[in-house]
């Protein structure tokens, strides 16, 4: 089985179009999404309209809740707030109804799907450190958990008692590991790297290979402007921070 992984799309189509030319190319058997379709970009029921019948397996970020009404907007910063509150005049009514529907975790035969934080799949925590992920891979008993929220691709390998952690680009999987994977951002990187991430699972080859595409970050970074949101969300793509 070969499975691509999405996170963090943020309504950013442009972004979406150039990862989903990419899995297509790579014809995996599966498409997952672990959450924040939308939030910050211009293109929220562009995106849902887009993955929603492409993707197996599907959980709520933090954003989406937002956008909905699940989740209070207390702890977003400005920006943050801003977009969600255009995001939920924006979104049409079916799209909000699939959004309010989305589970906090998903499992696959030998992995565990969630946004942020597979041991409080409704807290929202950022996974940074070996310590916060030691904490984190106790939560889980299968080989494997996918994660985004940060925007940050890497992972986390645990070999019994140790935690390491790599941005290596791909990572060989090795029998009685465990593993807590970081997919990264395809609407909105935050490493310095503007360029959109997914992640290919492709289990029978016991691989992770990060992917990064081009896209057209202009045209994103206008509808952003266009549609009266927040300057520094177009500047922050070009970044990629
Ligand atoms: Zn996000």
């Amino acid at each position: 089985m070969r499975c691509a992984v999405l996170s963090d799309i943020h309504g950013n189509l442009e972004a979406l179009e150039a990862v989903l030319a990419d899995v297509a190319a790579l014809r995996p058997d599966r498409i997952v999404c672990l959450g924040d379709f939308v939030g910050y970009g211009a293109s929220p029921n562009e995106c849902i309209a887009r993955l929603r019948p492409l993707v197996a397996e599907a959980v709520a970020g933090n954003h989406d809740l937002a956008a909905c009404g699940r989740l209070r907007l207390g702890y977003f910063n400005d920006a943050a707030a801003e977009a969600a509150r255009w995001t939920d005049v924006s979104l049409t009514p079916e799209h909000r109804a699939y959004l309010h529907a989305l589970p906090y975790e998903a499992r696959l035969p030998g992995a565990r799907l969630v946004h942020a934080s597979p041991a409080a799949p409704t807290g929202w925590h950022y996974v940074l450190s070996t310590r916060d992920a030691e904490e984190e891979m106790a939560a889980f008993d299968e080989p494997l958990c996918f994660i985004g929220h940060s925007h940050y691709p890497g992972l986390f390998e645990k070999d019994g008692r140790t935690v390491r952690y790599t941005r290596d680009a791909e990572v060989a999987m090795r029998p009685g590991r465990k593993y807590l994977v970081n997919v990264g951002s395809v609407g909105q990187p935050r490493d310095g790297d503007p360029r959109a991430a997914w992640l290919l699972w492709d289990e029978a080859g016991r691989r992770l290979v990060h992917r990064r595409l081009v896209y057209d970050v202009e045209a994103a970074g206008r509808r952003i402007i266009e549609a009266g949101l927040p300057r520094f969300l177009a500047d922050r793509l070009q970044w990629g921070e």
